[in-house]
């Protein structure tokens, strides 16, 4: 006699903005979509980013702000307000090569006709000295999330990173700063042309080449860095209110073995206009699939997209 199993119609795995919002949209669908929300994957708590951060200015319909935690608390409460059955358990490996496709947990292996892979992605953290206690108390990952905070206003700020997202932060920052310190650990930007350009056109921003930093200073919340010249060896403290890490990110993608078609850096590559995967019946949502605007507004957006095209195949078939 063979063992019965259970075959779920939509699988999220994934517990951000974009896992949720496409768990509510499935839900009430009538999909009945079970979500797997991570313990502690990528060493995130389960809920994603947001679960890192204090307040949160830009997402709408919270016209004074709300908190992270609280934000992705309601958005797990929404979505199992309409049917989703949420697992706390993190997907240590799929199988897209049988259908319907598996899924495997520590504890379980349940089968998908269709599946949102919603994981995101951790911003890379340099692990100085100080970082952990004034992380989030002058130190983040994410200038055009904390940047306009009242800590920042005419201070001196500082990012960290020599690519696209250092000299787009940079920038930004220079709207709420009196100063900006782009530090970068090379004589030679990684950043695009285009971005250059934009730097050299902004008098309030100032490249120090060849350095790292060393260490973050303050008691209870950033007051200086500790800079060293990998040419010269000659460390410096900078006051400053504001440190930036702009070093990239990355996806959490592992898990999937190399079944999907991924870019250079590891990120999961989609149809453009679509979540679509490489694999038909898989769809990809959120920060996982999107290295240049990672915002919990577009990591929700794909999500609901990556919810209609599961359920338009699934009427399909
Ligand atoms: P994530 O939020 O990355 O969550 C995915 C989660 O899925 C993981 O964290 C983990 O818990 C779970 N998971 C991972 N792997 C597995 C697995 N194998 N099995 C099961 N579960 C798994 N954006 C804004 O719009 N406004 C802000 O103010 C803002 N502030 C930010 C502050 C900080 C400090 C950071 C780091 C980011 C901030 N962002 C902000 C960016 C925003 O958090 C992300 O763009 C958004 O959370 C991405 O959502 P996501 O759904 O793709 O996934
Ligand atoms: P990148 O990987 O391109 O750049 C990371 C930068 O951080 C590099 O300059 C790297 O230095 C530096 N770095 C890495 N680790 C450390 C460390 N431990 N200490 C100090 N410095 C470190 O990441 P980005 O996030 O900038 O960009 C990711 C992708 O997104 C790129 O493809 C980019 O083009 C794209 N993007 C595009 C934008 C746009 O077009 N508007 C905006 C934002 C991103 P080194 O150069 O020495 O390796």
């Amino acid at each position: 006699m063979g063992e019965s199993r259970q075959i779920e119609q939509v699988v999220i795995i994934g517990s951000g903005p974009a896992g949720h919002t496409a768990a509510i949209y499935c839900a009430r669908a009538n999909l009945s979509p079970l979500l797997f929300e991570g313990f502690m994957a990528g060493g995130v708590a389960a809920g994603g980013q947001l679960t890192t951060t204090t307040e949160v200015e830009n997402f709408p319909g919270f016209p004074t702000g709300i908190m992270g935690p609280e934000l992705m608390d309601r958005m797990r409460a929404q979505a199992e307000h309409h049917g989703t059955r949420i697992q706390t358990e993190t997907v240590e490996r799929v199988d897209l090569s049988q259908r319907p496709f598996l899924v495997q947990t520590d504890s379980q292996t349940v089968y998908a006709q269709t599946l949102i892979i919603a994981t995101g992605a951790t911003a890379r953290r340099m692990a100085i000295p100080g970082e952990e206690k004034l992380w989030q108390r002058g130190i983040s990952a994410c200038a055009v999330c904390d940047g306009a905070l009242p800590l920042f206003r005419n201070q001196v700020l500082v990012v960290v990173g020599g690519g696209d997202t250092a000299i787009e932060e940079a920038t930004h920052l220079a709207k709420f700063g009196s100063k900006v310190l782009l530090i970068h650990r090379r004589g030679e930007l990684r950043a695009s042309k285009a971005m250059q350009k934009r730097l050299a056109n902004n008098p309030k921003v100032e490249v120090i080449w060849h350095s790292v930093v060393e260490e973050a200073l303050g008691d209870s919340s950033l007051s200086a860095i500790r800079v060293r010249n990998v040419q010269t060896s000659e460390a410096q403290v900078i006051d400053c209110r504001g440190l930036f890490y702009a070093i990239g990110h990355v996806p959490n993608t592992s898990f999937l073995g190399g079944q999907l078609a991924l870019d250079e850096t590891g990120y999961i590559l989609t149809k453009p206009g679509t979540t679509q995967t490489s694999v038909e019946g898989v769809f990809a949502a959120g920060d996982v699939q999107d290295k240049r605007w990672r915002q919990a507004i577009t990591a929700a957006g794909t999500g609901c997209m990556a919810a209609l095209e599961a359920e338009a195949l699934l009427a399909g078939h």
